[in-house]
This record gives C-alpha cells, structure tokens and sequence, in this order.
C-alpha cells in the first residue's frame, strides 16, 4: 500500500456525510492521513472537522483538521496511539458539531447576500465557530438599529427555503461571472483549474470550498448579536444561530 498519494475528499462532494471508511496513507507530525476521509480541513473561515478514527483493534481522538501539503491532516492529542500506514479505518466526524457549522456558514452566505442587494456593501473578512460567526463590511457607519434590520431582513429570506445548489465551473468561465468577480474569484490560485460555485440562488453566489445546509430553511433562525467599527469602510457584525431547523 503506497504511504502517500492523494486524499478522496467527501465532505465537498456531500455534506451531509457523518461517517467514511479509508486507509491510512501516512503518519506524521501529530496527525493521520488518509487515502478517503469525510473530515473537513479548516478552510475559507470554516472550522476544521473532529471526531474519531477507528480501526480493527483501536482508535484515535482526531482534536482538529487542517490542510497540510494539500490534503486533509487529521489532528490527534500528543500520545495518541496510532495505526500503521495501511491499514483501514473508519472515521467518524462529531455531527451535531459540524451540522451546526453547515447552518452557520449557510446563514453568512445569506448575511452578505441581504447586505449586498440591500446596501450594495461588500464583504471585507469573516470567521465562524459552530453556532457563531462574525461579518466586516464596506459600509460607511453601522448601529444597533441597522443590525435589527438586517436581522429581520435575514430571517425573512433564511424562512423562504432558498436552495443551495454547488456547481463546478472552468476557471475562465468563472472568472467573466459578475457575482465570483465581486467576490474576488480571480484571488483563487491559479493551478485551480475547476472553481466550486456555491450558489443559494437569488440570494448569494461565490466560490467556495465548503459545507452548507440543503435549504436555507435549515438555518434556523438568526440573531445579530453585536455591531461595531472597525475601521473606515470596515464594519463588523456578529451572528449567533438560534432555534431549530
Ligand atoms: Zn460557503
């Protein structure tokens, strides 16, 4: 069995995925890879995937995923017991976590889509946790009052069941897309030959390599936690994800 190679890669392929049977490819630096793995690698905001790897006879914490010599590194605790390069596991990514991470990242997609069509402001940064994330944007102030009405704005269209559909596009074509030019697909490296459009159409459209919710639907509900400046043309907001789904 070859102790490298390329990683089959579930997670952008369907999102809803909890568990993958692999094999070892190579153990190094704290960490597993794998020749198939559902784990997320920490990307474009979102958080990297945990869970667990077992095997016939152990297995291991995976405490963090992220992207090592292009492939997903699964992250183990210092001491971990590992199994050899070859052999076949089964990894298993803690759900309730990483579905809580699709409905956040779903529910910023719909942020910068609102703030966008509404006030024609462009997104400057982000970041996410499961169940929270935060948003800057080139708007010139920001109040308590204006994040009010982009949390009523935003649970009304989240409640309208938008889907969310990924397609795959050649890189020359996306670079003529109004919406991926906006969102600055041309910073997307060049040897990226096919881009992964995430399109929640009629709300939001960009590249993008990560997990999201079916529907909008999914996402729950949306509370604007917190406005603040920070900085000229960078204002930032807070959301938490509330209720069910
Ligand atoms: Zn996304």
């Amino acid at each position: 069995m070859a102790s490298s190679g390329p990683t089959d890669e579930l997670a952008p392929q369907d999102s809803y995925l909890s568990t993958a049977e692999g094999h070892v490819l190579e153990v190094t630096d704290g960490g597993l890879f794998l020749d198939r793995t559902v784990f997320y690698a920490r990307g474009g905001g979102q958080p990297g995937d945990v869970g667990t790897i077992a095997w016939d006879g152990g297995s291991v914490e995976i405490i963090d995923t992220v992207r090592k010599d292009g492939k997903p590194l699964h992250i183990v605790a210092e001491g971990s017991v590992l199994p050899d390069p070859g052999t076949p596991v089964e990894g298993t990514i803690d759900w309730d976590r990483r579905y809580l991470t699709m409905r956040t990242h779903t529910a910023l997609h719909a942020l910068s889509g609102v703030v966008y069509r509404d006030y024609g402001a462009k997104v400057t940064g982000g970041n996410m946790t499961p169940g929270e994330a935060r948003m800057d944007f080139e708007l010139d102030g920001i109040s308590t009052e204006f994040g009010a009405e982009i949390q009523r704005k935003l649970n009304e269209e989240l409640i309208k069941g938008y889907p969310t559909e990924i397609i795959v596009m050649a890189r020359e074509i996306a670079l003529q897309d109004p919406d991926l030019i906006r969102t600055k697909v041309n910073l997307i490296p060049e040897f990226v030959e096919e881009i992964r459009v995430v399109d929640i159409k009629g709300l939001d459209r960009q590249a993008d390599g990560g997990t999201h919710v079916r529907s909008t639907l999914e996402v729950g509900r949306i509370a604007v936690v917190k406005t603040e400046s920070k900085g000229k043309a960078n204002k930032r907001m807070r959301i938490r994800v509330e209720g069910g789904n």
